[in-house]
Parts: C-alpha cells; structure tokens; sequence
C-alpha cells in the first residue's frame, strides 16, 4: 500500500522535532530522535535494503539500489528533520483549505491571526489549489518536513517500480540545520553519494546553487577611562571609537539596503562603554572577491584607527563561516543544474535559479566534497505562524525528483 506525500507530510509535522541554538549537546533536542526513528521504520517499511540510523548523532541514512548496474554515480538526497527554534512546532494543528478562493486566510478566530494576501502577494499563486496552513500558534514544519516527504515518496515509487532504470539514490535525514549544525557530524562514506540536492527551498521551480559566503568579525575596542573632569588629552572613549569604526563602513551595504547579489556587513550587537567596547559583525557577499575585500576594509580602518588613538586601540578577529558553494559547482559540476532545469520542465514548471541569501548544509557538503545543489520542496514562509504549504506543488515536487533521480549517467 502506498502512501502519499501529503498523508506522510501531515504525520511527520505532528512530529514535535524543533531544534534549539542554545544547547550544547548534539543533537540539539532529544525530541529530534523521535522524528529520526519514525523516519528509520518509515524507510525500512518501504522496502529498502540498506537503512542505517546513526543513534548517537541523530542521522537516517538510506540507499535505493541501482536497477541499472551500468550506471556509475550515485545521486543523494537530503532534507533536515529539526524545525526552527523561531517558533513553536509542538502540537501543530494543520488547516487544509481545498480549492482555495484566493482570500485571505482566517488562521486563528481567538486570536484573530490571518495569513493575508496584502502581506503574502503570493498566495494568489495557489488559487484552486490545496493549502495546508498552521492554526496561528505554531509553525507548520513544511520547512523540512516537506522536503521529507517529497523524498520519501520518491523512494517508494522508484522501489514500487524496479522496472525504471536508475543508479544507486542515497538518502540522508539531518538534524539541527536549523541552528547552523546540519553537517557537523555528517557521515559521507555512509551517504556515499558522488554528488547531491537538498529539498529545502520554497516556490515551486526554484533551482539555488549560489549561496553567501559568510564570515563573523569581533571587534574590542581598549578605551583609558579618566575623571572626566581631568579627561582632556588622555581620554580614550571606547564607545566613541567603536562608533568610529561603524561609521566607517558604508551605511548603503546593510542587510536592509540591499537584496539580490548585494552583499553586506550586518552588526549585531554592540556593547561598551568608556572602558572597553565590543561589537559583532556578520559579513556576507555571494562574490568571493568582494567578500575578501570587506573583510580587507575592516582591517583597514581598524589600521587607520590605531595609528590615530595608538596601537592596540581596536582589534579585528575574524572568521570564515561557510563559502559559496557555486565555486564547487560550478567548474564541473553545472550538469546538476542542467538536470533539475530539465526535470522542472518535463512536468511542465518554469525553471527559476536563484541566489540564497544565505547558507545550507548543501554549502558545507559542498565543501565537504559532496557538491550539492538546493531544491524547492512548495512551501512558503519557513519559521513562522504563517507557513503554508501547497499540496499540488509538493505533488509535483515528487515527480521532478524522481526525474531528477532517474537522469543516468553513464
Ligand atoms: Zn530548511
């Protein structure tokens, strides 16, 4: 009996697995277990030989068998378990609106929460179809539980239908993507895919390989606190300085002045006072040479404000984060993108490719030597009471994964 990838979407997100970036223990939250294990029986239940659950670090492993020998690569899939700690996702009560008129959405009459059209434009692009929203109290967990279950039904119908030719598919579940962790422990030779796609993004179509590349910067400031009735030409205000060395950067490259291939410095807190100042920066830019170059200019002006106030006055300490996985992709690696262009047009959906600002585990993977791609799953507003998912969309998400996942090449 098979079951559909709405039926397994709506079971895994009354699955509470939310992730929690406080914690220092891996996983992140023992709840994610739950959601590991009933994906453990859910694999083998369908009928795959090869399922390994990595009790202690919380992944799901799996592998489809090649139904054609001559195939030489194996493709991967992968989505996370956990769900952003932004929001609660226990008890998730999930409203499934049919033949939706393209009005706004009554999530919560109590609590008079809506999903509205004048906020979310496009909802529009769902009218006649199937959504399934929150009941204004949680999120819905379609970030990534969509993605699950897209891949899960891909699995049962290539395993329903021995008969379609394909390599080796290897499938992982992650836990605490979430807060930032998605790969630390992740298994590539258990994996033992030659290259992969995460089912993690939203509209339907999306096609994304480009992602920031990121680094934190920590700034001090070492002020000389003195009576300020006796301050003149001793004092150094920490505060002050630090205020030097923000205004020196240019106020047009922060996060909320810039979109698209924009890259910014962000700062993220500040702390100070005469004595001593910190601040924290989070620098990102999808051009790696643009991105060596902020973190260049930091350096520099932090150079100028020690040669006025003295050496040591400021001190930079920065750090890479993650880079942008299109400098793995792209040299040898552009067929991926080929193939879910191909796939998304064989089902009929209009390709779109688009840059994340942002991260993912696929960047890391990446990295790690597993080039990987990212994917839509048809899901809206990720971390929020708002989220929705589409039903049709998730439907044919499916079938341009088993698209994708049956794209031999020999
Ligand atoms: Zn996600």
């Amino acid at each position: 009996m098979s079951t559909n990838v709405i039926e397994r979407f709506l079971k895994y997100i009354k699955i509470n697995s939310t992730s929690d970036e406080h914690s220092s223990s891996f996983p992140s939250t023992e709840c994610q277990r739950d959601m590991a294990e009933i994906l453990y029986k859910d694999l083998k239940e369908i009928g795959l030989s090869k399922v390994v659950y990595d009790k202690e670090n919380c992944y799901v492993y799996a592998t489809i068998p090649a139904t054609d020998e001559s195939v030489k690569e194996t493709v991967g899939f992968v989505a996370h378990m956990d769900t952003s700690p932004d929001m609660s996702g226990e008890n998730v009560n999930p409203q499934i609106i049919e033949n939706y008129d393209g009005e706004d959405i009554l999530l919560n009459k109590e609590l008079n929460i809506v999903l509205s059209v004048t906020d979310f434009p496009y909802l529009k692009d769902c009218i006649g179809k199937t959504i399934i929203t929150t009941d204004g109290t949680t999120l819905l967990g379609a970030d990534d539980k969509a993605g699950i279950a897209e891949i899960m039904s891909m699995a049962e119908y290539l395993v329903s239908h021995p008969e379609i030719p394909h390599g080796k598919i290897a499938i992982a579940f992650t836990p605490d993507e979430e807060v930032g962790a998605g790969v630390d422990r992740f298994n590539i030779e258990i994996f033992g895919a030659d290259y992969a796609y995460t089912v993690d993004g939203s509209s339907i179509g999306e096609i994304e390989f480009e992602n920031f590349n990121a680094a934190s910067a920590l700034l001090k400031v070492n002020g000389r606190n003195i009576h300020p009735g006796a301050a003149k030409g001793k004092m150094k205000n920490a505060s002050l300085i630090m205020q030097e060395f923000i205004s020196s950067l240019p106020e047009n490259e922060r996060p909320e002045n810039t979109e698209g291939y924009e890259g910014f410095y962000h700062l993220l807190s500040l702390n100070g006072c005469v004595e001593n100042c910190t601040a924290e920066y989070i620098i990102r830019d999808h051009d790696r040479e643009k991105f060596e170059k902020r973190k260049n200019l930091i350096l520099s002006i932090c150079e100028k404000i020690n040669n006025k106030y003295g050496c040591c006055t400021i001190t930079a300490e920065i750090k890479d984060s993650y880079y942008n996985m299109r400098q793995k992709i792209e040299p040898d690696f552009m067929f991926l993108i080929e193939r879910a262009i191909l796939a998304n047009k064989a089902s009929g959906i209009e390709p779109k490719i688009l840059p994340i600002r942002g991260g993912t585990d696929g960047a890391r993977l990446s990295y790690m030597g597993v080039p990987c791609p990212n994917l839509s799953t048809g899901a809206f507003n990720g971390h929020s009471r708002y989220e929705y998912a589409c039903a049709e969309y998730m439907d044919q998400i499916v079938k341009v994964l088993i698209k994708i996942a049956c794209s031999i090449n020999k």
